[in-house]
């Protein structure tokens, strides 16, 4: 597993909304020792890009949510959306991350009691098609159960979400709880203690950034990137030249602002 993760430029996908430039991302990856992983399960994956690893032979990690597989339970923070509408959802999806985990839980049950929509359904991959992928080389991996914000969760209910996806991992033959994204790439310490305690072998961070020199394999970078990503942007990113020119970018902004 080592080999699979240390020096590699990992990049990190989530929901493939259109196809736009994966074909073109697929040809920078050939020959370069990438990984790629993607966030959340979502079905696009299973269609969009699925495929484009199978046929390439890309190394590929997908971080599932458990508690959603083979259900019809949405995303929280699609269902969000979806209850408080567009404008007033995306905000409100960016302030309860930063919530005690038990009260981002009770507003979101207050808001379903209270609407009269339809409750919001999404078609989840299923175990079958897990299984179809392990099968053809993708490591199916940790995402956490519910996917709240493991730096607002007690140390209870951490526990409770590694035990929960432990078991749908045991039951059902997939090989890779010990690989685990932290949701939101949000951790602290009691989080990474716990997911030590709890077996988790290779912690997975959402922090834009290329490999550590030194690897710890509780801190793994991973580069943000999209299906809009342009070809171009893709190679700057896989540069590592964001980061050495968004420090420069601030300091720029902050002359310019007096700061
Ligand atoms: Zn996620």
């Amino acid at each position: 597993m080592n080999d699979l993760i240390q020096r590699k430029k990992i990049v990190a996908y989530h929901k493939i909304s259109a196809r736009h430039n994966l074909a073109a991302h697929f040809d920078i990856y050939r020959g370069k020792d990438v990984l790629i992983t993607v966030d959340d399960g979502d079905i696009s994956f299973y269609h969009h890009l699925f495929p484009l690893i199978k046929a390439h032979q890309v190394p590929a990690i997908l971080f599932v949510i458990t508690g959603l597989v083979d259900t019809k339970i949405p995303f929280w923070w699609d269902e969000l959306v979806y209850l408080l509408g567009a404008e007033e959802g995306e905000k409100k999806v960016w302030e309860v991350k930063t919530w005690p985990n038990h009260e981002r839980l009770a507003y979101l049950q207050q808001l379903r009691d209270k609407s009269s929509k339809r409750p919001l359904e999404q078609t989840q991959l299923t175990t079958e098609q897990l299984q179809e992928m392990q099968a053809a080389g993708v490591i199916i991996a940790n995402h956490s159960h519910t996917h709240p914000m493991f730096d607002q969760c007690t140390e209870d209910e951490l526990r409770e979400e590694f035990s929960r996806s432990r078991q749908f991992f045991e039951a059902r033959q997939l090989k890779g709880y010990d690989l685990f994204a932290y949701p939101n790439g949000n951790y602290n310490p009691v989080a990474e203690r716990v997911a030590k305690e709890e077996g988790i072998n290779y912690a997975f961070l959402f922090d834009h950034k290329l490999p550590n020199k030194i690897f710890d394999p509780y801190r793994i970078s991973r580069l943000s990137v999209t299906d809009q990503t342009s070809a171009r942007k893709l190679h700057f990113i896989l540069s590592g030249w964001h980061t050495k020119l968004l420090p420069f970018r601030r300091k720029i902004y902050n002359v310019l602002h007096g700061r």
